[in-house]
Order: C-alpha cells, then structure tokens, then sequence
C-alpha cells in the first residue's frame, strides 16, 4: 500500500517534471569570452540549469598574470594556458564556438558572430545566436591613445602571442647586435629596450629582461653585453603609481641600482622605426634611438563594445556601465564583467539623492546623526564599493564638511541641513574610484554572477537583497562586493613588493617566495600548476633558454 503510493507519487512527479520541461525549455545563456571573468563564470556555473553558448576568438584560457614571465622564457606558453573545452567538458553540456562576436543586438536579444580559423567557410563564417542573458566578458584592448607609429613598430604585452613575439625580438636583436661590420652606435641602439609605461606590467617586464640579460644573455653575449640598455619611460611622476609610496621608491631605487633608467614626466608622442620621440613639460620634444620597443600604457574599449554603447545610450564612456548586480540597466538579460565593465557611479548617487528623500519623512530639511548613521550603513549595504571610503571616514568628519551644522557633542543630536549633507556625500563620488581591471576583479565578478545564476529560481520567489528604494520589494541578489586580497609587483632579482590587505607591505626575497606560492595556487588546473612550478625548476637549474623559435 504505502509502496504503491510512493510509485504513484514518483511517476506523478516525473510526469510533471516531463510536462514543466515541455512547458519550459531552459533559459539560454550566452557568454562572450574566456578570460577570467567568462571562464570563472563558466567554472562556478551549474550547467544543467541552463542552456549555455560560449563564444571567444580564444579556444583556451591564459593565466595573464605570468605574461611577462613567458617573453624571456622563465616559463613556457603552454604551460600558462588551458582549453576551454577541457575546462567546460567537466560542466556538462556547454556549447563552444571559435569565434568573434562583433555586434550585439539587445533589441532583437541576438549575437552576431564571426568564425575565423583561418577557412573560408563558403561565406558560412557568420552566425547569430540568440539569448535569454547573455554575459559580456571580452576584456579590452591595448589603449595608445592614437599615438602615431605605436601600432607599427611597439610590441604589446596583453595576449600570449604577444608575448612570444617579445621573446622572439629579444633574441633577435642579440643576434642582429652582434653581426660583423656594425659600428658602436648601432649595436647601442639595437640593444637599446625601451619600455613605455610604469604600471605593474611595463615594471614586471623590464625587470623580467634585466635578470634576463644579466643572468643568462650576458654570459652568451659577452662582446656586447656592455651596450644593453633598459629604459622604462613613463608619464607621471613615479612608476607603479597605484602602490603604496614605499613600493614605489623601493622599485625607483632598486632600478637604479640596476642600470634601468627610469624617464618620468615623458609622455612619447611618436615612434618611427628606429626612434621614439617624447615630450616633457619643461626639457620640451627629444628623440632617443630604441632596438625594441613594448607599450605597456593601460587598456582602451574594443570595437564591437563601442558600437553597443552607442547602441544603449553609453557613448563616449570607456567600458559598459553596469549597476551593483553587474546588470546594464538600459537592456534586459544583458550583464557585463571584467576589463570591459565598470560599475556606475552616477547611478549610485541617484540612489543616494533618493535615500535622502525617504529618510526626511517630515519634509523638514534636517536629519539627526542617529538617522544620517542609519543613511552611510544603507549606502554601505547597497554600495559595497562605497563602502570602504565611508568606513575609513569618520562620519564626524564628514559632519565636519558641512559649514552650517549646529553641533551638540552630548546629545548625539546633531541638525544637519540635508542639501549641505548631500554636497559633503558627493565627494564620495569624486573619491570612490572605479574597481581596478585586474584579474582578481574579473574572477570575483564571474564567481559571484555564477552563483546568482546558479540561484536565480529561488530568488526569483525569495529575494535575498536589499530593499528596493524606487519601487517595492527587495532586489533579488545582494550586491556584488569585491574582496581585495592585495597586489604584487616582481622587481627581478628574486624580489618582489607586495601591498596586502590593511596596506601591510612587503618587500624583499621572502615575498618573491609568497609570489610563487600564490601564484601557483591560483592556476587554473593541476596540468598548469605541475608545468608553471617544473618551468621556475628548470630556470633555476638551468637557466632561460635564449633559442630564436
Ligand atoms: P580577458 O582575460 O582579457 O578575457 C577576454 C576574453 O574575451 C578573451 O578570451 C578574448 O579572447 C575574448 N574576446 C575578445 N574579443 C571578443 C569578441 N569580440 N567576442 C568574443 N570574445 C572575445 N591582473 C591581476 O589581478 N594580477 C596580475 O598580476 C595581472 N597581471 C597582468 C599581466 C599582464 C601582462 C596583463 C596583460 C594583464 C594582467 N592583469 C593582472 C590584468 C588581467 O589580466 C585582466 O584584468 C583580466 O584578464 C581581465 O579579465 P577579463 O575576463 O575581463 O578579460
């Protein structure tokens, strides 16, 4: 009896699962892109809740972080890479097309792509998908601010090939310095390595060469290895600007030490073949003759996310603007992460402006320290990112910044006129930068868009966020809060600066050993791990190899 009614349950429940699943088909993802936040994305979902559609032009993920060791072969290309197919084979049914997405249509919910693998598909190269969501993680592209010459004679430092390419134009200008019948300046300017950019990467990679050249070519190239010469030139007033100060003199000092002349206030307006030409406010124009030369100056909108802000009303902004939920507001379905996307701060002072509205019940202008305390913590549940500025204000500070408020220390009570509170809390916006385009922003976003996915259903009928401020109800998902775990800058020489949490520095050999540590730890699969850590091995038994393939 109590058998056949379990039976009659089972089969009625199946049967109502066959009818839902006829009712309705699985919502269809797609995702543009394998970098850090696509593939975190793609690893954290659960697949079986979804149709999903992966498209990149890459068919596999590459650890960025190690770029710079792969352009003198501290470690190899493959060992940094993983296919994406090996990755989602793991998640079940997701779909993976080579290919390039080069518009998006939010009104018509469609992709259109482009195949390129190098066959004429007989005009077949171009598809359309269509989507219920679609996550945008193409990353960005290598900004040169419209320099002249920058894209025919400089090297990037942004995709893996890129950095094969700088290996190999290393080794050849060893090679091509080194030839009969060439006079001293010339083999001065081939070995002469320019570098524009202080940031972490243009750093990374002169110090990367320097150990290069000094550790291992100057023993192959003893007749030349006294004309090398290592110039890192950028714009501002320090390298590695968003350290810490003692970072920054550390690297100034340690690069000094080193022969690498570091060119600060140069901004490079041109590059011919053999020249690089730049402007400094006071000295005015000078030309300095260069062998190679890498731009390493920050990231720049790639073009099929330029015509999609145009589309949506965001033109003439750098990346999508989305809002806390990684959403873009102006279209449904559509979310954007990573180097492409950026979190509206316009809109967060809309919402502020309507906070304020809701908290002055009584219309009378003036708001009580207990209720302006009860405003910053709102903001903070709403706005993680803005929530670190106000936790590192006091709020009697903020007080301070309005000129005509009565005080009264004892009695807690303070009468503020809200118009002066609000134009104090707009400095907020000027202060609350936007994320930085780094890895572990990207991964995070994948991570946590992920998991709003893989929970959409439940809080769909149990919304888990804050109130709504305009409408009723609560947002579906908390907001997105990143986590910063702190940032590292490899000096060479075994020496690494890191700036953690708390800003608590390190700087020094026991830190490069906490760089190795982490940076083996967050490899993608066991595969990349076992190959990164068998490359350091191998470097420090026996050296880089300097073979031009
Ligand atoms: P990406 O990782 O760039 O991925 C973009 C993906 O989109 C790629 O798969 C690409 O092929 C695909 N794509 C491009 N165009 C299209 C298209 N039209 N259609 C479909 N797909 C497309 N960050 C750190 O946190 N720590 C570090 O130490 C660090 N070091 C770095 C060193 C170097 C040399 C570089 C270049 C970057 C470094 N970064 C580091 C930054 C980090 O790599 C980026 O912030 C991160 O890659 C951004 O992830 P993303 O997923 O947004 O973009």
């Amino acid at each position: 009896m109590i058998g056949g009614g379990l039976v009659a349950y089972a089969d009625s429940k199946s049967d109502h699962a066959i009818a839902s699943s006829q009712v309705a088909p699985k919502k269809k993802v797609v995702v543009l892109g394998t970098g850090w936040a696509g593939t975190t994305f793609l690893k954290n979902l659960d697949s079986s809740l979804y149709d999903v559609q992966v498209v990149s032009p890459r068919n596999y993920f590459a650890f960025t972080p190690l770029l710079p060791s792969i352009t003198c072969g501290t470690v190899e290309p493959c060992s940094i890479v993983e296919p994406i197919r090996k990755i989602i084979k793991k998640k079940g049914e997701i779909k993976f097309w080579e290919a390039e997405c080069f518009k998006i249509d939010p009104t018509s919910k469609e992709v259109h792509c482009r195949a390129d693998i190098g066959t004429n598909l007989d005009g077949n190269d171009e598809f359309l998908l269509n989507y219920d969501y679609l996550v945008i993680a193409i990353g960005a592209r290598v900004n040169t601010f419209n320099t002249p010459g920058v894209v025919e004679h400089c090297h990037f430092l942004k995709e893996v090939e890129d950095a094969q390419k700088i290996r190999r134009s290393v080794m050849d200008c060893f090679e091509r310095a080194s030839l009969p019948n060439l006079d001293e300046e010339e083999r001065k300017r081939i070995l002469h390595f320019v570098i524009v950019g202080g940031g972490p990467t243009g750093v990374e990679f002169a110090a990367e060469l320097h150990d290069f050249v000094t550790e291992d070519l100057s023993k192959l190239y003893p007749m030349v290895r006294d004309l090398v010469k290592i110039s890192v030139i950028q714009s501002g007033e320090h390298i590695l600007t968003m350290f810490d100060k003692r970072v920054t003199e550390f690297a100034e000092e340690k690069f000094q030490r080193d022969g690498i002349e570091v060119k600060t206030g140069f901004k490079v307006v041109e590059v011919s073949d053999k020249n690089i030409t730049m402007a400094n406010k006071s000295t005015g124009k000078m030309s300095v003759p260069y062998g190679m030369a890498v731009w390493s100056t920050g990231i720049g909108t790639r073009p099929v996310i330029m015509d999609f802000m145009k589309q949506i009303g965001q033109a003439n902004r750098r990346a999508l603007a989305t809002n806390e939920w990684l959403r873009i507001h102006e279209c449904d379905g559509v979310y954007a992460l990573g180097d492409c996307a950026t979190i509206s701060q316009r809109k967060i002072m809309e919402d502020i402006s309507a906070i304020f509205k809701v908290a002055d019940k009584d219309n009378s202008g003036t708001l009580t320290v207990k209720e302006i305390q009860g405003i910053l913590d709102d903001i903070c549940i709403r706005y993680p990112q803005v929530e670190l500025y106000l936790k590192s204000k006091q709020i009697s500070d903020i007080v301070d910044l309005i000129k005509d408020s009565k005080r009264d220390v004892e009695k807690e009570s303070i009468e503020l006129d809200i118009e002066e509170f609000k134009r104090a809390l707009a400095n907020v916006d000027s202060q609350v930068k936007n994320l930085p385009a780094t890895a572990q922003v990207a991964a995070q976003q994948g991570n946590y868009l992920a998991k709003c996915f893989n929970k959409m259903k439940d809080c769909e009928e149990h919304p888990e966020g804050p109130l709504r401020i305009t409408e009723s109800g609560r947002h579906r998902f908390r907001p997105f809060r990143y986590k910063h775990f702190g940032q590292f800058a490899p000096l060479g020489g075994e020496q690494t600066a890191a700036q953690l949490p708390g800003d608590w520095i390190s700087i020094g050999h026991s830190t490069q050993w906490l760089w190795y540590s982490v940076y083996a730890s967050k490899q993608v699969s066991w595969r990349t791990r076992a190959l990164v850590i068998s490359d350091w091995t191998r470097r420090f038994i026996f050296g880089r190899d300097s073979s031009r393939i």
